[in-house]
C-alpha cells in the first residue's frame, strides 16, 4: 500500500530551511510533523493590498510604503538615556523615517543599507513634527517592481520565538511547493461531492494564502469549518468503527415475556411513565437480538432509570444468564442493593452485594457467583477486578457511566467468552453535541419526564451574610420531621484542607448552632464501614443532620431530607449542583435547595448562580455549563474522553459535530477490513493520550 500518511509520519524538520536549531522551538510550538506545520493556521490576516505613496501618511494610520534607503545613523536621546536607530527612506513623493530601539546588528546591517529597496508596513506616528513608524515591518526587495508580490493579505502567525514572521510564511509557501500534493482528505471524493465540500488541500490553502479579507469573522477564515469537519469525520470514524466491531461480537439471544419478567411488569407498584415504556421497549429490542446491547440510558435525576435496568434485568434472568450491576461508589452500590434486593426478593430472586473490603466472606461469594448461584450481582469497579468470574454474564448495568473509564467497561464486557448486553445509565444530561463525543459508540435511550407528582425543588442563592436565615430553615423543616444535607465542597488535591473544613464545620454546627439535633458526618475519606453506619443512621433517621462532602453527590435516596444548604456553591459547577440538588425532593414534601456562595451579589459567578433558581431541566443546566465553563470542567475531559481537538471546539462548532457524523456513518458502511484498520492507526497516531476512547484492540 502507498505510504499515504506520510505528512503525519514525517518530522517537520525535513523541509527544507527547517534545521536542528529551528526544529527545537517548532517542537515547543507542538510542531513536530509536516501536518502539524500545515494545521500552524493564521492567527489573523493583514491586508498589505494597498501600497501608498508616502507624502498621503496619516498620523494614527497602519500604512505600506515602498521606497529606498537614503541614510541611516544612530541616535541618543538624552532625555529617556535611549539609543535608538535611524533610516530614512524615500519614495517619488516624500520621505518617511523609521526607527529602532532594540535591533539584531546583523539583521540592520542588512536591511537598512543605502539603496535598499523596502517594503515596509507598521503604524505611522509622529516625532517632533516629522512622520516616522517605529519598528516596521520589512520586506528587503530586489527591485521595486518585485512589490506586486507582496501586496496580498498576509497570514500572521503565533509567534514561534525567534523565528520571524516572514520566514514562517516562506516555510509555509515551501511546506505547499513540496508537500501539498500529500495533503489528503480522509473523506472519499465522492462523499465530498455528495457534500458539496471543498476540497481538504484547497481549504488549507486559502487559509494559509487568502485572497480576501474576512471582515467580522474575528480573523477566522471560513475555510477552518471544513478542516474541523475533517478531524470530527476522522473522530467519529472512529466511533463507528469501534461500534461495528461490538456489533460483530458473539451476544445472547434473549427472549423477553418470561415468568419473572411478567410478574414484576404485573406487580409494579405505580404506572411507568410513557418514556420508560418506550425505553424498556428499546432495551427489550435490543436483547431480543443477537448483536450485543451497547446502549446509553439518559435521564434526569429521579426519573425513574433503575427501574427500567431492573425489569431488564428480567428478562436476563428468565433466560437463565446472570447480571452484573456496577455503581461508582460502594454507598451507591449498597444503596441499589437495597432496591434491587427490595424488588427481586418478592420474586424469589437472590441478589448479592460485592463490596472491596469482606474478608473471607468475600471468597466465598466469588466462589458462589462463579458458580452460578447469584442471579444477580452488586458492586463497584470490584466486579470487574481479575479474580470474579461469572458463570455466565448476560447483562451488564453500569450506573453513572462517567465515572468509569472506557477501558473498564470494555473490561467488564470481556468477563464473558460471549459478550454480555451493556446498560449505561447516566444522570448527568449531555448536552446533544457533546454526547455524540463521549458516548457516541452507543445507542441512546432518553426519559425526558418525571413520574408524576414531582415537586419543585424551591432554589435560593444566598450570600454568606445569610446563612442565619439557612440555618433558620433547616431547623423548620427538622421540626416538621424531615432531615437535611449540608454540603462542603472539594477541592481538587487539596482533599486533607477541605475534609478539615466539612469536619470542623460538622463540629461547629452541632456545638453552636443545632446542640438540639443529631448531626452526622459523611465524607469521602471515611472507610466504607464508617460511611455505612452514617448512611444507614440517615436513612433510620438516627440522624437530622447530614454534614458532608459531594461523596452524596449522585443516587443517593433519602426520601425524608427535604433541604440541602450547599457551602461555596460557586465552587461547583451547574451540573453538579443540580445533581447535589437532585438529593432532595425525592418524596411526597415541598423540597429546598440553598445556594451559599462567598460573593458579591454583582459577580458574575452569582448571575450563573441565579440559573439554578428558574432552571429544573438538568439538560438546560448543562448546556449553560458547558457554555460558561467549556467541556473540560463539565465532568473532568480525561474521565469522560473528550479529545483534544485541534482546531474544532465542541461547544462553538457543536453543529458541526451533527454533520461530521452523518459523513462518517457513510463512509465507515462501506469500507474494507484494511481500510478500517488504515484508519484506526491514524486515530492511534492522532489521539494517543486519549487512547482510551479508541481500545479498539
Ligand atoms: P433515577 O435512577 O433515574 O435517578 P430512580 O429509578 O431511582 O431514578 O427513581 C426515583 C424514584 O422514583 C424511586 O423511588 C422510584 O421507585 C420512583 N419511580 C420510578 N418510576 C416511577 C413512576 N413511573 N411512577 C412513580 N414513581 C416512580
Ligand atoms: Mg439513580
Amino acid at each position: 500500500m502507498e505510504k499515504e500518511n506520510t505528512l503525519i509520519t514525517t518530522p517537520v524538520d525535513s523541509l527544507k530551511g527547517i534545521g536542528p536549531k529551528n526544529l527545537i522551538k517548532f517542537q515547543q510550538k507542538g510542531i513536530r510533523t509536516l501536518e502539524d506545520l500545515f494545521y500552524f493556521l493564521p492567527i489573523r490576516y493583514e491586508d498589505k493590498r494597498f501600497i501608498k505613496k508616502i507624502c498621503d501618511a496619516r498620523e494614527g494610520e497602519k500604512a505600506i510604503f515602498v521606497g529606498e534607503v537614503v541614510a541611516s545613523r544612530s541616535l541618543f536621546f538624552k532625555h529617556a538615556r535611549k539609543k535608538a536607530y535611524e533610516a530614512i527612506v524615500r519614495d517619488e513623493t516624500g520621505v518617511i523615517s523609521i526607527k529602532w530601539f532594540q535591533w539584531n546588528k546583523e539583521y540592520l546591517k542588512k536591511v537598512a543599507k543605502k539603496g535598499n529597496i523596502l517594503f515596509l508596513s507598521g503604524q505611522v506616528t509622529k516625532f517632533r513634527d516629522k512622520l516616522q513608524i517605529i519598528h516596521p515591518e520589512i520586506i528587503l526587495l530586489d527591485s521595486p517592481d518585485e512589490v506586486d508580490a507582496f501586496t496580498a493579505i498576509v497570514p500572521v502567525y503565533s509567534e514561534i520565538e525567534g523565528i520571524k514572521q516572514g520566514s514562517v510564511r516562506k516555510l509555509i509557501k515551501q511546506l505547499f511547493d513540496d508537500y501539498g500534493r500529500h495533503v489528503k482528505s480522509i473523506i472519499p471524493d465522492e462523499i465530498e461531492k455528495i457534500y458539496n465540500l471543498t476540497r481538504l488541500y484547497d481549504a488549507l490553502f486559502k487559509i494559509h494564502f487568502p485572497e480576501e479579507m474576512m471582515p467580522g469573522n474575528a480573523g477566522r477564515h471560513p475555510m477552518v469549518d471544513r478542516l474541523i469537519l475533517e478531524e470530527y469525520a476522522l473522530f467519529q470514524m472512529g466511533l463507528h468503527i469501534k461500534r461495528q466491531e461490538t456489533k460483530k461480537e458473539r451476544g445472547i439471544r434473549f427472549e423477553a415475556g418470561g415468568p419473572y419478567y411478567t410478574k414484576l411488569m404485573d406487580n409494579l407498584p405505580f404506572q411507568l411513565t410513557s418514556s420508560q415504556v418506550k425505553v424498556i421497549e428499546e432495551i427489550k429490542r435490543d436483547m431480543e437480538k443477537v448483536e450485543p446491547m451497547h446502549r446509553l440510558l439518559q435521564g434526569d435525576v429521579g426519573c425513574g432509570k433503575t427501574v427500567c435496568a431492573v425489569i431488564a434485568s428480567c428478562i436476563a434472568i428468565d433466560n437463565g444468564w446472570q447480571v452484573a450491576f456496577m455503581a461508582p461508589t460502594e454507598i451507591l452500590a449498597e444503596q441499589h442493593y437495597l432496591t434491587i434486593h427490595r424488588t427481586f426478593e418478592g420474586l424469589g430472586i437472590p441478589v448479592v452485594l460485592l463490596r472491596g473490603n469482606m474478608g473471607k466472606e468475600r471468597d466465598e461469594i466469588i466462589n458462589r457467583i462463579k458458580g452460578g448461584e447469584y442471579p444477580v450481582v452488586v458492586g463497584t469497579h470490584a466486579l470487574i477486578q481479575e479474580e470474579v468470574v461469572f458463570k455466565n454474564l448476560g447483562f451488564v448495568i453500569i450506573d453513572e457511566q462517567h465515572r468509569f473509564g472506557v477501558i473498564q467497561r470494555k473490561l467488564l464486557r470481556d468477563k464473558g467468552s460471549i459478550t454480555p448486553h451493556v446498560l449505561v445509565m447516566t444522570a448527568t444530561p449531555i448536552p446533544r453535541t457533546l454526547s455524540m463525543v463521549v458516548y457516541g459508540d452507543l445507542d441512546v435511550s432518553i426519559i425526558n419526564e418525571m413520574p408524576p407528582g414531582r415537586q419543585k425543588i424551591e432554589t435560593h442563592v444566598f450570600l454568606e451574610k445569610d446563612r442565619e436565615k439557612a440555618y433558620r430553615m433547616i431547623d423548620k423543616e427538622i421540626k416538621m420531621g424531615h432531615q437535611a444535607y449540608v454540603v462542603y465542597p472539594l477541592i481538587e488535591e487539596s482533599e486533607k484542607v477541605d475534609l478539615l473544613n466539612a469536619r470542623e464545620r460538622a463540629t461547629f454546627l452541632q456545638e453552636s448552632v443545632f446542640p438540639m439535633y443529631r448531626i452526622g458526618l459523611l465524607h469521602g475519606r471515611m472507610k466504607a464501614e464508617e460511611k455505612e453506619i452514617v448512611m444507614s443512621g440517615f436513612k433510620n433517621r438516627e440522624i437530622d443532620i447530614l454534614v458532608c462532602t459531594t461523596v452524596i453527590e449522585v443516587g443517593i435516596d433519602v426520601p425524608n431530607a427535604t433541604i440541602i444548604v450547599i457551602e461555596n456553591a460557586e465552587r461547583f459547577g451547574l451540573s453538579q449542583l443540580h445533581q447535589l440538588r437532585g438529593r432532595v425532593g425525592r418524596g411526597a414534601y415541598p423540597s429546598g435547595c440553598i445556594l451559599v456562595a462567598s460573593l458579591r451579589k454583582t459577580d458574575t459567578a452569582a448571575k450563573r448562580l441565579k440559573v439554578m433558581e428558574k432552571e429544573v431541566d438538568g439538560f438546560v443546566i448543562a448546556e449553560e455549563d458547558l457554555k460558561i465553563r467549556g467541556p473540560g470542567d463539565l465532568f473532568g475531559v480525561r474521565q469522560s474522553g473528550i479529545p483534544d481537538f485541534r482546531v474544532g471546539d465542541i461547544v462553538r462548532d457543536g453543529d458541526i459535530m451533527t454533520l461530521a457524523r452523518k459523513i462518517a456513518g457513510k463512509i465507515v458502511s462501506c469500507i474494507s477490513d484494511k481500510e478500517s484498520e488504515a484508519i484506526k492507526d491514524i486515530l492511534k497516531n492522532r489521539w494517543k493520550e486519549n487512547l482510551n476512547l479508541f481500545d479498539i484492540a
